[in-house]
């Protein structure tokens, strides 16, 4: 398990000032992991990483990534905006979207972005509602021919992409209307760490482009592979082989170019958790100790400020500050205030025994935590801290207040 980049006293002392629960971003290691993913296809000179905003939509994160060349891909108008606000427009973003609505369409196009088409039909609807851009790329979905995987769902199940023949005639159709320059897409699985599936993604993409330059003549400009680089979530797992998925994409992206299936794309990926997963952490005090057919351990975080174990029974490792060395030997469930009973951070987890007013830390909650939130049951999103490199933490965004929480309603009668 990675060590945690701050102590039991910094987070007494923070806590404080503002109480728990807060996240915590590790800056220095948001930019390493970032340097990792490019310089591992530092061989493809036109690599680029749009980093997937919907994990960690918050500027100053964003900000860091651009800092470190990555673009953004956006999925919705406020992720469009938060782009725009961070400065991050034009071709560094990629739209990426699906039932997908006008206004979106418009603002993607206005901005420049590279608008990525989740279906056939939106060939026209985009034409119709803002134009077509000078640049087009379609998201492919291999169907029956590929495993997917819990999160993402299987490839015959999942709502997004294309199938082949309707991908082909996507390119035919829109070269046919004038657009120019073409990118391919796919996302098939999410947090995956096996080496070969990468691979194997890789080798579906080169060689549905040479089918794609074979039967309707566009050439191709670039190749997302999408999101999806997993992270060990669990002690005994460990991290993705960047350099043997690089190396093994590299060997297929020399065999397809020297064998003129397609000319020399540029790669793209798409990551979110890969890059901020790991290095973000979910702090929360203990509120209550409660023996009942079990023992339940009652946080003053829920499920509405970490979704992912309610959701997807998803595993993430607790450390109780200063009890990083005592045996793990109560056997308890962590669970937070929500009147929901899958509102569990855990279930059966060995841990050291807990007191409250212990502090624990959610790990690997960087990507997809704080930004799955929601509001149920009036439970508020909490504050995000960053830990820069010079050790402070900057708070880069508020607590809700109760006042956020109503300033939609209407009181008058
Ligand atoms: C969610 C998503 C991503 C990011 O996925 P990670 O598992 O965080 O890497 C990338 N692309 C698309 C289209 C997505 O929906």
């Amino acid at each position: 398990m990675k060590k945690i980049p701050f102590t039991k006293k910094q987070m007494e002392d923070l806590a404080e000032k503002y109480p728990t629960p807060f996240y915590i971003y590790e800056e220095a290691a948001i930019r390493e992991a970032a340097r990792k993913l490019i310089g591992s296809f530092s061989w493809d000179k036109g690599f680029k990483e749009y980093f997937a905003v919907k994990a960690t939509p918050n500027p100053s994160i964003m900000t860091i990534l651009k800092d470190e060349g990555c673009g953004t891909d956006c999925s919705s108008l406020p992720e469009l905006l938060l782009s725009e606000r961070t400065g991050i427009t034009g071709e560094d973003i990629m739209f990426t979207s699906n039932d997908t609505p006008a206004e979106e369409f418009r603002k993607a196009h206005e901005l420049g972005a590279i608008i990525n088409l989740d279906d056939i039909n939106h060939i026209a609807y985009l034409e119709k509602h803002a134009g077509l851009p000078p640049i087009l790329s379609f998201r492919y979905n291999p169907g029956p021919s590929r495993q997917g995987n819990q999160i993402i769902g299987n490839p015959v199940e999942a709502k997004f992409g294309m199938t082949r023949e309707q991908i082909l005639d996507s390119y035919a159709i829109a070269k046919e209307k004038g657009v120019e320059r073409f990118g391919l897409h796919t996302m098939v699985v999410s947090n995956e760490l096996r080496t070969d599936y990468f691979i194997e993604t890789a080798r579906m993409l080169f060689d549905l482009a040479g089918e794609i330059r074979e039967k309707t003549g566009a050439e191709l400009e670039f190749i997302n592979l999408g999101g999806g680089l997993g992270i060990p979530y669990k002690p005994e797992q460990s991290e993705v082989d960047l350099a043997a998925i690089s190396d093994g994409i590299r060997r297929l992206y020399e065999e397809a170019v020297n064998s003129n299936k397609m000319s020399k794309v540029k790669l793209f990926m798409e990551c979110g958790r890969y890059i901020t997963g790991p290095h973000g952490y979910l702090v929360s005090t203990v509120r209550h100790v409660k023996d009942t057919y079990k023992r339940y351990i009652g946080l003053d975080a829920c499920m509405a400020n970490l979704m992912r174990p309610g959701m997807y029974g998803a595993y993430h490792h607790i450390t109780v500050l200063g009890k990083e060395n005592a045996p793990n030997d109560v056997e308890c469930d962590v669970v937070g205030s929500l009147c929901e009973n899958n509102d569990k951070f855990a279930i059966n987890r060995q841990l050291p025994k807990i007191n409250p007013g212990d502090i624990v830390v959610l790990h690997d909650a960087g990507a997809h935590g704080h930004a799955m939130g929601f509001n149920y049951n009036g439970k508020l999103r909490s504050a995000e801290f960053l830990l820069t490199p010079n050790g402070s933490f900057r708070m880069i965004r508020r607590a809700e207040t109760a006042d956020d929480y109503f300033t939609t309603l209407n009181f008058t009668k």
